[in-house]
């Protein structure tokens, strides 16, 4: 069994902690023995003007304009997600 795991980079989730903990709470359970994969999703932001769709790096977050068209106007789009994509047992 694999599980995937859609993960925002701005989500504190330690890959190697999260499957020890998984391998600990499903012992005697059907999940016994499953894989954790991440898949990491980068931080972005939308711009209100332009609609511009951009990634940037967080630290930057309270000086950040759209690199298209200069506007502050922006709103995190991606990065705090945290969903179980996909359950594949084989
Ligand atoms: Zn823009």
């Amino acid at each position: 069994m694999e599980v995937c795991l859609k993960v925002g980079d701005l989500r504190d989730f330690v890959e190697e902690v999260t499957q020890k903990y998984w391998d600990y709470l499903s012992i005697g359970t059907i999940a016994n023995g499953a894989k954790i994969k991440f898949e990491r999703v980068p931080v972005s932001a939308i711009c209100h003007s332009c609609e511009n769709i951009f990634y940037f790096e967080w630290h930057a977050k309270d000086k950040l304009c759209c690199p298209l068209c200069g506007n502050s106007d922006t709103e995190l789009y991606t990065g705090t997600e945290l969903e179980v994509k996909e359950i594949s047992i084989s």
